[in-house]
């Protein structure tokens, strides 16, 4: 390190060189990222949206950045959300032929289980090719039963290891690439028609099963996959109690109840809706700019707060969260003083289409809908996302902003030796940055290594503090924090890609 010669030097560069020292050594040598992961996933518990959790970690988070000395911290609403949830009490066991506990977890916004005690049911496995044949075979026949829809599903050993790390050759595909279109591709199911799908919530509010079965997407191992079965809507109806079950455990009861085994079950569901304040809410806050001529000017870095209730949301998207907060620390902890002003905001109802990120872009910067610009769109410069997990970062996307790249190689520099130097034109999608994008704004989600994202904690009840990797998370926040400072120092703000049009049509839906 050149630290010590080059801190005294009044030069530029000399004093970029300096403050890029003070950052990696408050970053990589003091890093507090799991102190704020812990209060975020084991304390707070799960985060979905207008959830108690949620408001446990906003509320912390809010109490934190004020402690940290940040200004105008506040929980700011966005809008109209919907009902919050949670569940309070999940138990299912086979208790015939023989016990074995089954792992399950409420799907988001449905029900409980008549009554205070456990049921007791035989379970009734739907297979039905169509609307007819559903309502003729089991109309009259689940009320009050434990249901299940048949599944051709079969498990298959799996020959790949569950975490990953990008290769030189995936870096280097990515640095030479045209813009892409996704990345995500979802494996196909053998189930019922999907006629059948589309009839079954009718079906089951009309004839009242005491608990519906259902199986994770693509988890085995005892990895279940879990979201919504319900709807945050405030009046929706979400009467019956809706479970996903990890496929292990959902295959072995089929195949108990079809060969006709004497199969019994317990269950014992219970969940709470809030009805009573359906608003959104982001948590903000800001360092204020030191520059007379550029502290009006904005620098935002961000994450969602909010998760799904299989787990405590530790990779999606506590990880994306600590790190913004310990880019603060690192930020305040140095003394440096930055020109244009930093704001963070941990965003709301990201799981159920970047809601919060979106209406807070709408509030204050434009609405892709009319594209027309308020005050504040001119003034940011970017904003930085971090939400693919835990793993450190590789490089970042440019999101097809190739004004942005030069910039960027150079920042990534002197971070080379720490994994991240890849910058790739490419788009990547499904995080906040979006919402910035789509009008106008540079936003940016950074590249990074997948660990164990799709395999075991994305949307799972094994997204826990346990598979956050420490150094990741630091060097992750080391790097964002340098990219924060450079940009609120940088004598321009970074080049925009021309003002993306008026899109009536996705107004609201996307
Ligand atoms: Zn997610």
């Amino acid at each position: 390190m050149l630290t010590a010669v080059l801190g005294l030097c009044l030069s530029y560069a000399g004093a970029q060189t300096d403050a890029l020292d003070k950052i990696k050594n408050e970053g990589l040598k003091q890093s507090k990222v799991m102190d704020f992961a812990f209060h975020l996933t084991d304390v707070s518990g799960p985060r979905l949206t207008n959830s108690p959790g949620f408001f446990r970690a906003a509320n912390w988070a809010k109490d934190k950045l004020t402690e940290m000395g940040l200004s105008n911290v506040a929980l700011e609403p966005w809008g109209d959300f919907g009902v919050g949830w949670e569940q309070n009490r999940c138990y299912l066991a086979v208790t015939s032929p023989y016990y074995f506990p089954v792992v399950a977890i409420p799907r988001a916004w449905t029900g409980s289980t008549p009554g205070k005690k456990a049921i007791s049911s035989d379970v009734i496995v739907i297979n039905a090719k169509d609307s007819a044949e559903l309502y003729a075979n089991y109309g009259g026949k689940v009320k009050g039963k434990i249901v299940m829809l048949y599944s051709a599903d079969t498990l298959k050993p799996s020959f790949t290891p569950d975490g990953a790390r990008f290769t030189e050759e995936e870096l280097e595909k990515m640095a030479n690439a045209k813009p892409d279109t996704s990345r995500r591709t979802l494996i196909g199911r053998g189930r019922a028609g999907f006629g059948v799908l589309r009839q079954l919530p009718d079906f089951y509010k009309n004839e009242k099963p005491a608990l519906v079965l259902s199986m994770s997407r693509s988890g085995n191992d005892g990895t279940l996959f879990v979201q919504n079965g319900g709807s945050y809507a405030k009046d929706a109806e979400n009467n019956y109690a809706y479970v996903m079950l990890s496929s292990d455990d959902y295959l072995r009861i089929q195949r108990l109840v079809m060969s006709e085994q004497k199969l019994n079950m317990e269950a014992d569901v219970k969940t709470t809706f809030y009805p009573s304040d359906i608003k959104g809410y982001n948590v903000v806050a800001e360092i204020p700019g030191t520059d007379p001529a550029l502290k009006d000017e904005l620098v935002m870095l961000g994450g969602h707060l909010d998760s799904w209730q299989g787990a405590t949301g530790a990779t999606d998207n506590a990880a994306g969260c600590s790190v913004m907060m310990e880019v603060i620390r690192i930020i305040k902890a140095t003394g440096l003083q930055p020109k244009r002003t930093i704001r963070i905001a941990l965003w709301s109802g990201e799981e159920q289409g970047l809601l919060g990120s979106r209406a807070y872009v709408k509030n204050h910067f434009a609405d892709p809908a009319d594209m027309v610009l308020k005050p504040e769109h001119a003034k940011v410069s970017a904003y930085y996302n971090l939400d693919n997990g835990t793993g450190k970062i590789r490089g970042i996307y440019l999101q097809g902003n190739a004004a942005a790249g030069p910039i960027f190689t150079k920042w990534l520099e002197p971070f080379a030796a720490l994994g991240a130097k890849t910058v790739t034109i490419n788009n990547t999608g499904g995080t906040d940055h979006q919402a910035f994008d789509a009008v106008g704004i540079p936003g940016f989600q950074f590249i990074q290594d997948e660990i164990e994202y799709d395999t075991r904690t994305h949307h799972t009840n094994m997204d826990t503090y346990d598979h956050l990797v420490p150094e990741d998370l630091a060097q992750a926040a080391t790097i964002v924090a340098s990219f924060v400072y450079n940009t609120a120092q940088l004598d321009t703000k970074i080049p925009r890609k021309e003002l993306p049009k008026a899109r009536p049509a996705q107004g609201r839906s996307f």
